[in-house]
């Protein structure tokens, strides 16, 4: 039975079906499950920064980026409303972007260090970039229900991924809460009680039924924020980066 996209089961019906990481990006980006982030990302859209006034926004669902046998997950909260929702791509076209593309490019797992729209000819090797949240929330903060219905789509592209991926990397403490009852439902034992976030945090998950593990980092967020304030650093980042890609034998 075909599922309406403004079902708030339509997530969760419709994400176990995608055969592929191709089928499952076409599938996501016309969800409107929820209607809260559906008025957000489109009234993004309308409204504009002046900046980019002359733009047309993406305002639907961002999805994943990066290679379909990616080695390494790169993990955020959920897309920005004049970054992702702009662009069309994680990360893309804001300040956090603007860290974490330069710091791929210099471990050398992008092809380019900037990142301003999806024909900007940006590749990743290895990497696959994705949100548990894909619509932009007011204030960057969805709530737990939103959480929640998103979660079926971050589920299936781990699951599509997990013959290949052996790291992840999640930034910030709000995207840790939310990822981890992903890898649960994606095939992955998450330890009771949860392990807790931190900068530089290593846990080792054990994979379901006998599939591979999985190498989970924390990490603090790129935000402008944290970055001006030096929470956290290029170097930071980077190096934890580093890490999880070695993991993944990148
Ligand atoms: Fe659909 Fe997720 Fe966007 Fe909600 S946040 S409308 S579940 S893509």
């Amino acid at each position: 039975m075909q599922q309406a996209p403004d079902d708030p089961a339509h997530p969760a019906r419709s994400a176990p079906r995608a055969a592929d990481l191709a089928g499952l990006d076409a599938a996501v980006t016309g969800c409107r499950a929820c209607p809260r982030l559906v008025a957000w990302r489109e009234q993004a859209g309308r409204v504009r920064r002046p900046a980019y006034r002359d733009q047309e926004y993406w305002s639907r669902p961002v999805p994943g980026f990066g290679p379909p046998d990616a080695a390494l997950a790169v993990v955020g909260l959920a897309p920005a409303a004049h970054g992702g929702n702009r662009t069309g791509r994680a990360f893309t076209g804001d300040p956090s972007g603007d860290v974490l593309y330069a710091v791929l490019y210099g471990l050398g797992l992008a092809s380019q260090p900037t990142a301003t729209g999806r024909g900007d000819g940006l590749r990743l090797r290895g990497v696959r970039i994705a949100m548990p949240v894909r619509c932009a929330p007011p204030g960057n903060r969805p709530t737990p229900a939103e959480r929640d219905t998103c979660r079926p789509w971050l589920a299936r592209e781990l699951e599509l991924l997990r013959p290949t991926l052996r790291a992840a990397v999640v930034l910030g403490g709000f995207g840790w809460q939310a990822v981890l009852p992903v890898l649960a439902a994606a095939g992955w034992r998450v330890p009771r009680p949860r392990p807790a976030f931190g900068h530089g945090v290593r846990v080792v998950l054990a994979g379901a039924a006998g599939g591979p593990e999985l190498h989970l980092y924390g990490c603090y967020h790129p935000s402008r924020r944290n970055v001006s304030t030096g929470r956290v650093t290029p170097a930071m980042l980077s190096e934890v980066l580093r890490r999880g890609a070695a993991d993944a034998g990148l």
